[in-house]
């Protein structure tokens, strides 16, 4: 057992102190993450009132796709109700059919594995590197050599007779993952990726932008993510052709014409509406100077615990531009029995934290699923504390 010492509560009330000689030291409640409206989102939202556009229709989604488009370099974007729908609709395009299985990290949020059930597939849960947050190339493969079979270019899980078909990585509070790493195992196994870029809106891996190097990629615009649309999401491709089925199928399946109401397959009505698209133009446009605040948080964050031991600030991998859109601490390992402690005095003096999700294996729904050994997963999980992100807390603006 470990003994709460009074060297724990010290621990504790340091990182408060710390945390306080950023965030203002004055007793003020810090929220972990706001979104920040500083830009034209009441103008463009008006517009769409005054001209009654607010559906499903508008200039505004169109116009929210190609900003899309020229901030993440990929050739298309299909705008969505949600990054959960996004993921979906990606699983769906990139052939996951019910009985297959789906490559996931067990530290993700948990949407990553619910858009695996909802295509009737199975998540296979991966374990994550320190180092990125995200999957580990090495241990993915080392697990794929001892559980997969290639037959014809198809991967089968020997343990479960499954197919494998897809590998998502989840690029964790903004942080890239290893793609140099993971794609040239994607292609030994013959799996399609799917990029979980919820959170990465922004983030560069070797200049390049976050969901341009898998087949599809999702990205989220939830309350809480660095971008906002009220709820919205949105669907990457490179491919013209997974593009128009994006479209297609988010659309209710209808075929293009001017009064008919035909349609070829059963589809979904995932359409993000013109109002919320109008905040998300709004947001796009604010999104580099968002960035940049968010860049000179971590900055802040790294320099007041600097000299302070058992704890640093997670920061992003080399080769990567990160958008820290979540900034995380880390506890050294054993620390990591402190950790409840530091959530209990952060919280109680006003400044928000938590710890980063419960790892997907201990969830009701997915304990029974197919996994690797996880202990990275499992030790992040006890020792990663994330704090107070908003971009609003570094000035030079509202
Ligand atoms: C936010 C998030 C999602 C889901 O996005 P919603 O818009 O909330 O549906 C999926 N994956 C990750 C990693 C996320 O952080």
């Amino acid at each position: 057992m470990h003994d709460h010492s009074v060297d724990d509560r010290a621990f504790a009330d340091e990182i408060v102190v710390r945390l306080r000689s950023v965030l203002g030291a004055g007793g003020d409640a810090v929220a972990l993450h706001e979104p920040c409206f500083s830009g034209n989102e009441w103008d463009y939202v008006k517009e769409c009132l005054d001209t009654a556009w607010v559906s499903s229709v508008g200039k505004f989604v169109d116009r929210f796709e190609r900003d899309l488009c020229s901030i993440t370099g990929t050739a298309h974007a299909v705008a969505v109700v949600n990054g959960t729908a996004a993921l979906h609709m990606c699983l769906k395009l990139a052939g996951v059919e019910p009985g297959d299985e789906v490559l996931v990290p067990a530290l993700t949020f948990v949407a990553t594995a619910n858009a695996v059930r909802y295509c009737d597939a199975f998540p296979h849960f991966v374990d994550v590197e320190e180092r990125t947050l995200g999957v580990s190339p090495a241990a993915l493969r080392d697990h794929l050599a001892s559980i997969a079979d290639l037959r014809a270019g198809v991967c089968f899980n020997r343990r479960t007779g499954r197919r494998i078909r897809a590998l998502v990585p989840m690029h964790t509070f903004g942080h890239p993952v290893d793609l140099d790493g993971l794609l040239p195992v994607a292609t030994e196994f013959g799996l399609v990726v799917v990029e979980d870029a919820a959170e990465s809106l922004g983030s560069l891996y070797r200049g390049r932008h976050t969901g341009n190097f898998g087949c599809l990629a999702a990205l989220s615009f939830n309350g809480n993510k660095i971008v906002t649309t009220g709820g919205g999401g949105a669907i990457l491709t490179n491919d013209p052709d997974l593009a128009w089925q994006a479209k297609h199928l988010t659309t209710t399946g209808k075929i293009s014409h001017p009064w008919r109401f035909d349609h070829d397959v059963v589809a979904y009505n995932y359409r993000l509406p013109n109002l919320n698209a109008a905040l998300g133009c709004a947001q796009l446009e604010t999104l580099p100077e968002g960035i940049e605040r968010k860049r000179e948080l971590f900055r802040r964050y790294r320099a007041a615990f600097s000299g302070m031991s058992g704890v640093r600030v997670f920061e992003e991998p080399t080769d990567c531009r990160s958008n820290y859109w979540l900034q995380a601490l880390l506890l050294d390992e054993d620390r990591a029995v402190v950790r409840d402690e530091v959530l209990a005095a952060t919280n109680a003096a006003g400044l928000m934290t938590r710890p980063a999700w419960t790892p997907m294996h201990y969830l009701a729904p997915y304990v029974g699923c197919p996994r690797m050994a996880l202990p990275v997963t499992e030790s992040l999980a006890r020792r990663i504390i994330n704090v107070p992100s908003s971009q609003q807390l570094v000035g030079g603006g509202a």
